[in-house]
């Protein structure tokens, strides 16, 4: 099994085969959670705290079910009522924390970066589940599981990333790694919700939606990300669904079996219509939450299993951990 790496702070460090490695141990998961019986035991024994500095549904429940699931103890950490609202620093948190002895740590945090620090300060294996605009990798990993399982591969697809790229890390992510496993990107969206630079990241850049969707293979909708705006970044809602929201028309010049995804939580009417994201002959939505989980399982084993490997390592030259 090649992947190699300590922590899972984005998918950039990542290499083309250990992105193989992983989604393939995550379709063995997916089977499993598919049977009335979901127990592994990849996680026995270690400690895993989800540390989430924003909210979330569906990434701390996917990660709380997923080490659960493989035997983990999991805690949640209530950062609401946490020492941090005292105005603990995140350094001193994290600090805090490792003195309990985690084994793996998952972190969501609105700065960009965040993680990465927190990262260098514990000695557990750090998983970064959204820091501010920057990464998401969990995110475009069951992406990309989802679309593989979808398309049976995902080098030669045309992807359209479309609405908010701007302030979104999932999109960042997904761009990295659809490039990496050789996919056409596209990004799609209003000059003002494209970052600066777009054009020079090797991706195809529209701000007409209808040419941006034209023949491609996977539709990806983002969230318009209304917390991360200060300004008046699109003229109305309904101006903004008129010209970048995905309904049947805009969909039609889309390939016939193109399928649509959405990271949620989706704002129905707004970059999405509620009927395309029910429609189970083309929103795969469901599945991306299915696969999440699946992912997670699949990306935390791998980690406790060079973590452990590590911990060998050191103790056999005489160090702390058995
Ligand atoms: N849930 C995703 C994230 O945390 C997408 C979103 O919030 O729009 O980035």
């Amino acid at each position: 099994m090649t992947f190699r790496a300590r922590h899972l702070l984005g998918v950039e460090p990542l290499a083309p085969a250990e992105i193989t490695s992983l989604l393939d141990l995550a379709e063995t998961y997916a089977a499993l959670n598919r049977r009335t019986v979901k127990h592994g035991d990849a996680l026995q024994g270690l400690t895993q705290i989800n540390l989430f500095f924003e909210n979330s549904t569906r990434t701390q429940s996917s990660f709380e079910l997923a080490g659960k699931r493989l035997g983990a103890d999991v805690m949640n950490m209530p950062v609401a009522q946490s020492s941090v609202k005292k105005g603990e620093t995140l350094i001193d948190t994290a600090l805090t924390l490792n003195a309990m002895q985690p084994d793996l740590l998952v972190v969501r945090h609105p700065h960009s970066g965040a993680v990465n620090l927190l990262a260098s300060k514990v000695n557990c294996a750090v998983l970064n589940a959204g820091d501010g605009r920057h990464e998401h990798p969990t995110q475009a990993l069951l992406d990309a599981l989802t679309i593989r399982r979808a398309k049976g591969r995902l080098h030669r697809l045309t992807v359209a990333i479309c609405g908010d790229i701007a302030h979104s890390r999932v999109a960042r992510s997904n761009l990295i790694l659809l490039g990496k496993m050789e996919a056409r990107v596209r990004l799609v969206g209003p000059a003002t919700l494209m970052p600066k630079g777009a054009a020079d990241w090797g991706c195809e850049v529209y701000e007409d939606m209808r040419e941006g969707l034209r023949d491609a293979d996977v539709v990806m909708m983002l969230r318009l990300q209304k917390e991360r705006m200060d300004g008046g970044f699109i003229p109305s809602e309904r101006e903004y669904f008129h010209r970048w929201g995905l309904d049947a028309e805009k969909l039609a010049l889309a390939k016939p079996d193109a399928i649509v995804m959405h990271p949620g939580p989706m704002n129905r009417g707004v970059e999405i219509d509620g009927t395309i994201a029910d429609d189970i002959n083309r929103s795969v939505i469901q599945d991306q939450v299915e696969m999440g989980v699946a992912v997670r399982m699949a990306a935390m084993d791998l980690l406790a299993r060079n973590l452990r490997a590590e911990r060998g390592a050191r103790a056999a030259e005489g160090g702390a951990y058995v």
